[in-house]
């Protein structure tokens, strides 16, 4: 039997006094790639931002690895085992490729598995490793993205939290990028919750899937059968 890893009872967020996120439950199996998706404002973003404690709840729970993390800073998340890949990437422009992954091993102190790490980033995204020294700034919007992922992992995570890791990519860098999603689920075993718009390829890639509307969630189910949604086909997959 599966356990949760992640759960959410009742979370609702403000920014001042627009409430975002309106009342939201989910879980997120242990092992699993589970997705939320939504246009444009739905709340996606901010439902992350409050797992990892950018913003803290108004009220309800989120609950890891049994504990309650609920308003938790972000570094005692990082420290917990959840890692953020924010949307936009915000990797750091001015210092080289390097130096941003080495930035995700912060709070680490085992300099030699850290080394380790980063030269075996460079074997899977081996652009990253001939860029090394370069600024990161110079990356495109894909290599990016695989920066921004590798230094997330740096963390060790448990649970990897991504928002749209597709915004702005080419149909075929956003295929690459869903394939290392997968590919690090199997690899390391690491739950991932990703935030997505792109709802053909984030349902190919999740075993569960959450719909978001509005801060509510309106459907849910195994990313399979909302796949043959009719409901989901019109206003995600664009299939009516
Ligand atoms: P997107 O794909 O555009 O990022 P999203 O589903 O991630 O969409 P959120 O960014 O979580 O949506 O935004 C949810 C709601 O909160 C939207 O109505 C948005 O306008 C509002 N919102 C987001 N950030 C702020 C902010 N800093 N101040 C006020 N309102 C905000």
């Amino acid at each position: 039997m599966t356990s949760t890893l992640l759960s959410l009872s009742n979370v609702e967020t403000f920014y001042g006094r627009i409430m975002a996120v309106r009342g939201v439950s989910l879980a997120v199996p242990e092992g699993a790639i589970v997705t939320i998706l939504g246009s444009n404002g739905a709340g996606k973003s901010t439902i992350l931002k409050t797992i990892s404690g950018i913003m803290a709840p108004r009220k309800g729970t989120i609950t890891f690895q049994d504990q309650p993390i609920t308003g938790l800073e972000g570094a005692d998340v990082v420290r917990r085992g959840i890692s953020h890949v924010p949307e936009g990437r915000e990797i750091f422009p001015f210092m080289t490729v390097q130096e941003n992954i080495l930035m995700g091993a912060y709070l680490r102190h085992d300099r030699d598995a850290v080394e380790r790490e980063i030269a075996a980033w460079f074997e899977t995204f081996p652009i990253l490793g001939e860029r090394a020294r370069q600024p990161a700034g110079l990356l495109s919007g894909g290599q990016q993205q695989m920066l921004a992922i590798a230094r997330a992992m740096m963390s060790k995570p448990s649970l990897l939290l991504m928002d749209e890791p597709s915004l702005g990519l080419s149909p075929l860098l956003t295929k690459q990028i869903f394939a290392i999603i997968g590919d690090i689920n199997r690899r390391f075993g690491t739950t991932i919750l990703l935030v997505e718009q792109n709802a053909r390829q984030a349902l190919a890639t999740a075993h569960f899937a959450y719909v978001l509307e509005l801060g509510r969630i309106v459907l849910e189910g195994p990313a399979a059968e909302l796949m043959e949604n009719a409901d989901v086909k019109e206003f995600y997959l664009g299939l009516a």
